[in-house]
């Protein structure tokens, strides 16, 4: 079970998710992961960022001071036992105290390493993960926190983005069995930490929890893995564009990872990854309404007939074009592509005319500026490139489209028929997914058309 963000947001929070694993730990073996409570992985990067900016050992005991407060807030009401909260408060102070260590050494140096950046941030879990465990034996039952290294959890040094080694489930596996069938204890671990074989604390990426959880699960063979968010669960399209939207009891892996690339932020793109070799199932719960039955992830095969079985719509993006008369393309390519790896830009998505004459790539917004300028430099005279913002990508995602004719023309025609002009069109032959980029006034409005033409909605 991972719980993570505004579902342990305060110690009134933490304490229902507590009681929440309690419910469920009686007949189940339960290992818990938990990332930082809401806002505070910002919070984090952002005051290692300004300790070299600003430096001043007077805003690192302020910024600490504040930390302290919220956390030790949520200990006075989740733990209800004096002894526990003791102890558990002395664990807390040693890490304020190398939290503040740590923040001053790098204001005085200046300078922040992508190692230190992973230290300080991790910080956030690993003030969590003893406090949700605290909560826990103060409510009778036994549970132990540990870091996602003492888990097992040993990556490489690619510090901010880290992946674990091969080998890792079986030292996952003989770190936590023990505790789960010997000592029947509940493991709580740091979600989105790791740890690198000479001892350094290492991130997955961000939103990085749901990974921890299911590497975990894999480790463990584990019959099921239950992210606990803020919602009922996966829907057909964000509730809060199509207002008749509607929850998806049961969707494939393939599907789910679909919409989590292309912006249903339910859940971390790479989260399925472990699970589906194991078909191990992801359920997500909601938190705050956990008699739902929520929407459940796994290999069942799809039903025909579900053509589009849901919306995702990244708003806020931008194209950038490349155009050009008589060009080698393997060659422009290939050029064009190590210029956004190398300046960093997220590609979200391509598409190329078979008269090799242009190539348009869609960047998040917050990129459009960089990827033009890593790419201006191919201008010549003959080859072009011309920066489009303001564009809105929506995106159709079905297991059942591959093979079935006539859903683009659907999709399509639907737009046709309300006069939305589509900019750019994409589709991989998984035909797992049919994108299209257009104008952001459109956005809303072409998600809503789609929705009623597959009549997704209740
Ligand atoms: N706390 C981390 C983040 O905000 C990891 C997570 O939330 O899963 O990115
Ligand atoms: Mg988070």
């Amino acid at each position: 079970m991972k719980f993570g963000g505004t579902s342990v947001k305060d110690g009134k929070s933490i304490l229902h998710c507590a009681n929440l694993v309690k419910k469920f730990a009686e007949n189940n073996e339960v290992v818990v992961v938990v990332s930082a409570m809401a806002g505070v992985t910002d919070a984090l990067l952002n005051a290692a960022s300004k300790c070299i900016s600003e430096s001043s050992a007077a805003y690192v005991k302020m910024f600490v001071a504040d930390m302290m407060k919220r956390h030790y807030e949520a200990v006075d009401h989740a733990v209800k036992n004096e002894d526990i909260k003791i102890k558990v408060i002395s664990t807390l102070e040693k890490l304020f105290d190398d939290l503040e260590k740590v923040l001053l050494g790098i204001s005085y140096l200046g300078e922040l390493t992508k190692r230190s950046e992973d230290y300080i941030v991790s910080f956030g879990e690993r003030l969590l993960a003893p406090i949700f465990s605290a909560t826990l034996i103060s409510l009778g039952l036994d549970s132990v926190a540990l870091t996602g290294g003492d888990a097992g959890i040993i990556t490489d040094k690619n510090y901010g983005r880290a992946k674990p080694i091969p080998g890792v489930y079986s030292i996952i596996k003989s770190r936590l069995d023990p505790l789960l069938r010997i000592k029947k204890t509940v493991p709580v671990v740091t979600g989105f930490i790791g740890v690198t074989e000479d001892g350094s604390i290492t991130t997955l990426g961000r939103g990085g929890s749901d990974y921890t959880a299911s590497i975990i699960a894999a480790a463990l063979d584990a019959d099921e893995v239950w992210l606990w968010k803020e919602v009922d669960g996966i829907m057909t399209a964000d509730p809060k564009f199509v207002p008749n939207s509607k929850l998806i009891p049961e969707i494939s892996y393939a599907e789910a990872m679909e919409l989590s690339h292309f912006g249903a932020k339910i859940l971390h793109p790479k989260a399925l990854e472990p699970l589906i070799a194991k078909k191990i199932p992801v359920r997500i719960k909601n938190t705050f309404n956990p008699d739902a039955l929520g929407t459940v992830i796994s290999d069942k095969v799809e039903g025909k007939g579900d053509v589009v079985k849901a919306l995702s719509i990244i708003e806020k993006s931008s194209i950038v074009n490349i155009s050009g008369a008589g060009f080698d393309f393997a060659e422009i390519m290939a050029d064009i592509f190590r210029r956004l790896a190398e300046n960093k830009v997220n590609v979200i998505m391509v598409a190329q005319s078979s008269s090799e004459l242009n190539l348009s790539i869609v960047v998040d917004a917050k990129d459009s500026e960089r990827a033009y300028n890593a790419l201006k430099g191919l201008e010549n005279g003959v080859t072009n490139v011309k920066k489009i913002e303001n564009v809105s990508i929506i995106s159709a995602v079905g297991a059942g489209m591959a093979g079935t004719p006539g859903v683009a023309g659907r999709i399509f025609s639907a737009l046709g028929k309300n006069g939305i002009n589509i900019v750019m069109i994409s589709q991989s032959c998984s035909e797992y997914n049919i994108s299209f980029a257009i104008d952001n006034k459109d956005g809303i409005k072409a998600l809503r058309v789609i929705h009623d033409e597959f009549n997704l909605g209740s």
